[in-house]
């Protein structure tokens, strides 16, 4: 990833990016560009899975959709805004340089998907400054967009994924100990077959706004970066 990736997918958790935009960053790929994961923690406070069990389930995913994934150590549902961590994440950037940036949202029923939207934000800002003390060369984002909460309403964009849609759910499906029922093992929400219809039935609704099968929505700052823009036209 020395020089730098042209889309970049951050997660709170290992399996959040996997939940929104699965297809966004396997498409890209087959159109040749590179594209990458950056999940913020381990997911260690999770009801099922150990941190063993997540990372591995992590690394299947990302082998599926084609692209590299880096796990950061922070601790789950205990990581703030603070320095310390703005410093790991900077350096991330910094490492990645990706041009277009996907986080979290900004509105969502789990906190840490809220900070993290805040926190990667602040982060992608800072990155660009040359004097913030952090290793590595000043880089900034050129464009960011997020994925959507619980219910989000209207995207701002939708991507049509059906091409990848078979791939961007077995990367989905890689998490067995978050989103399959186990018998022994506690049901959880998302768990629950009606998670992985919600995750289908949206990418239904979207892609038919599209005239298409599936789609992945997106929400950004406007107006529109170009940047953004004009990568998703040669998702097309
Ligand atoms: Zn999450």
């Amino acid at each position: 990833m020395s020089d730098g990736l042209d889309i970049l997918a951050i997660g709170a958790h290992p399996d959040d990016v996997e939940v929104h935009v699965g297809g966004i960053l396997a498409l890209a790929v087959s159109k040749g560009f590179k594209a990458g994961i950056l999940d913020l923690t381990e997911g260690d406070l999770g009801t099922r899975g150990t941190p063993e069990t997540r990372r591995a389930e992590a690394r299947a995913a990302a082998e599926c959709l084609g692209v590299p994934r880096a796990i950061l150590d922070f601790p789950d549902g205990r990581f703030t805004e603070d320095e310390p961590y703005r410093i790991r994440l900077i350096h991330e950037l910094r490492r990645l340089r990706p041009r277009v940036l996907i986080i979290p949202s900004p509105t969502d029923r789990h906190p840490d998907h809220e900070r993290a939207h805040r926190f990667a934000r602040e982060a992608a800002f800072y990155a660009g400054l040359k004097n913030y003390p952090c290793e590595g060369l000043p880089f900034r984002p050129e464009a960011m967009a997020w994925v959507g909460g619980e219910n989000p309403g209207t995207p701002d964009l939708v991507v049509d994924v059906s091409a990848v849609w078979e791939r961007r759910m077995q990367a989905f499906d890689a998490f067995g100990s978050q989103f399959r029922v186990v018998e022994g093992q506690p049901q959880t929400r998302i768990s629950s077959p009606a998670f992985r219809r919600g995750i289908e039935g949206r990418s239904m609704h979207w892609g038919s706004l599209l005239g298409c099968a599936h789609g992945e929505a997106l929400w950004c700052d406007k107006p529109i970066s170009p940047v953004l823009m004009d990568l998703l036209v040669k998702l097309r």
